[in-house]
């Protein structure tokens, strides 16, 4: 698409120069890339978004789009305080202790920054946010907020985008809810949906209009391409080019249609190029062998971590990502997965491999409490672990009965809790003692143990808020009795180069590598595994996307 022509190529050896120099080059589409993109376009830089699969959009198209961004103004409209000291307060109360050295200053422009964010994507594109119900996943944290932070766009109509519409990527099931009617659990109660929402749906599909991602980035999309930025697929970027004399970032090399090419940049690169959770064996490394699903496109392979490593950039945080439950479903001729929090039903409990529990099942972070590791060893204290039902675990979950088939085996049942854990290598009797031990707590109403269902977020996911009964504590006493494996599931990684609050990456003495900027998952994320907000990537992504785009056009030419 818009490729250039005729590109010229001295010898066989050399990278062939596909296109005039131009002053930013973006590597990446996902919501980090555009949302860069699009400022420095608006800000009139000339920029071309290079993307190595043959779809727009990344992870970022595939998500619920759930945007993270507090001190907005559409919670300012609806009559909710809240600022960006709150926010700070909130995110360093939330957050490790220990980031607080190094990510401080990165917290406080993601602060800063968010709400400025918000309103320039509203002003430059088609897309519009509306506000979700959710709380604050940690709402009880000083400066926490049950409402007013999370937002995702309403439908758009991916016409809007012309001839690009087919390559927007697709999700692993059509966003034809928003974000926010997702809270009615739709798949669920396919009648009681079809009469709520029938005739929306119905004019959704005529209008080729879609929520969530698919309309995050169909709004961004058709932002940049009004700014006359260009998008080239298929490209795969695999180096950065530097100037020997200054070390000064100056463009990239990148495979197209099986050449060589070299494209040049005046004011900078920015690498936005996800996760490197495809990648075998940075995966291997840092979350070690108990990844049960992967949710993301397969591109996301971390070549903008070992890029930003060859030109001498510091990565750090490389053991934190996204961590959330997935069912199976099938994705590109492979397997992928579907984010479903399936391990929060009233029935079942999660236990490690020694049979205990060690966390609410209804924790929004319970990705975090399955990859804890030992301080010494940095091996996984609880995986293998389990999710343990009766009967009624089974029966209830729509989307879990339809997608649970698709991996063999995966269920296994048996008809006592005993020889449910002789076939998943448990000991008997301590899964006995913990079912027996949370059925006592079922029947009392209350989890002496994790407090489940008493936070603002898991009454509020559990819909115990009305008449405040804790709906979350049901027994595990009818057969058959069910196990299915609950591991690391990832939703993209979040290490990568270490940038300063300007995006600007950094080598190991903290010196900034002139021209190269990092955005989004493919960056030493100040907000890691644990979460401060249900959306607390994509309203990150888009700021940090925000605050590079500002940095690349002053940068001088
Ligand atoms: C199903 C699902 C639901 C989610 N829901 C939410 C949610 O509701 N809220 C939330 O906050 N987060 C959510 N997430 C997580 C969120 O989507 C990601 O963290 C975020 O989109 C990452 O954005 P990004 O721009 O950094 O990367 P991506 O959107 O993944 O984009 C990276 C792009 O870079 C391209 N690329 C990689 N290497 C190269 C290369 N060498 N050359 C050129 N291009 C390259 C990739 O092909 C890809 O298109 C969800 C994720 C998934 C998968």
């Amino acid at each position: 698409m818009d490729r250039a022509q005729s590109p010229t190529r001295p010898n066989s050896e050399e990278p062939a120069d596909c296109a005039p120099s131009i002053d930013v080059i973006v590597i990446g589409s996902g919501a980090a890339g555009l949302s860069a993109a699009l400022f420095a376009s608006v800000n009139a830089a000339s920029v071309l978004v290079l993307e190595k699969s043959g779809s727009i959009g990344g992870s970022s198209a595939m998500s619920g789009a759930g945007t993270w961004i507090p001190a907005n103004h559409h919670a300012r409209a609806a009559g909710i305080d809240d600022s960006s000291a709150e926010a700070l307060g909130y995110i360093r109360a939330a957050l490790p202790e220990d980031w607080r050295a190094s990510e401080n200053r990165l917290w406080t422009a993601f602060v800063e920054k968010a709400p400025e964010t918000l309103e320039f994507l509203e002003r430059h594109t088609p897309l519009r946010f509306g506000l979700v119900e959710e709380p604050d996943p940690q709402a009880e944290k000083p400066g926490g907020k049950v409402r007013g932070r999370m937002l995702s766009p309403l439908p758009l109509s991916r016409r809007l985008v012309g001839s690009y519409a087919p390559k927007i990527r697709r999700p692993a099931i059509p966003h034809l809810f928003t974000y926010q009617e997702l809270r009615r659990d739709p798949y669920a109660h396919p009648l009681a949906t079809l009469v709520r929402f029938g005739p929306r749906l119905f004019a959704r599909l005529v209008t080729d209009s879609r929520g969530q991602g698919s309309a995050l980035i169909t709004g961004l999309l058709r932002g940049c391409l009004d700014r006359g930025c260009r998008v080239e697929l298929g490209t795969r970027v695999q180096n950065l080019l530097s100037d020997a004399a200054t070390g000064r970032v100056v463009g990239v090399e990148a495979e197209q249609e099986g050449r060589r090419c070299r494209f040049k940049a005046r004011r900078g690169v920015l690498l936005a190029t996800g996760g490197f959770e495809w990648d075998s064996e940075l995966r291997e490394a840092h979350f070690g062998g108990h990844v049960d699903r992967i949710g993301t496109p397969a591109t996301n392979t971390g070549d903008g971590q070992k890029m930003a490593s060859r030109v001498g950039a510091s990565l750090e945080r490389m053991d934190q990502a996204n961590l959330y439950p997935l069912l199976p479903i099938g994705y590109e001729n492979g397997m992928g997965g579907l984010p479903a929090l399936f391990q929060a039903h009233p029935h079942a409990i999660v236990v490690d491999r020694t049979a205990q529990r060690f966390v609410s099942e209804y924790d929004y972070n319970i990705g975090e409490a399955l990859d804890r590791r030992d301080p010494a060893s940095g091996r996984p204290i609880h995986l293998p672990c389990w999710v343990v039902g009766d009967v009624r675990f089974l029966r209830r979950p729509l989307m879990f009965r339809w997608l649970a088939h698709r991996e063999k085996g995966w269920v296994r049942s048996a008809a006592t809790i005993a020889a449910l854990a002789g076939l998943i290598g448990l000991p008997p009797a301590a899964l006995e003692r913990t079912v027996e031990r949370f059925n006592g707590f079922a029947r009392a109403g209350a989890d002496e143990d994790f407090g489940r269902g008493e936070s603002i977020w898991e009454r509020y996911k559990s819909r115990s808020e009305a008449n405040g009964k804790n709906r979350t504590l049901g027994g595990i006493e009818r057969p058959p009795f069910v196990a299915v494996s609950f591991n690391l599931a990832i939703l993209g990684t979040k290490g990568g180069a270490r940038t300063n609050e300007r995006g600007q990456v950094l080598r190991p003495d903290g010196s900034i590598i002139p021209g190269l900027y990092c955005a989004g998952n493919a960056m030493a994320n100040p907000f890691g595994t644990r979460a401060v907000g249900a959306g607390t990537s994509i309203g990150p992504c888009l700021t940090w996307g925000y605050i590079c785009g500002h940095g690349l056009v002053r940068e001088s030419q």
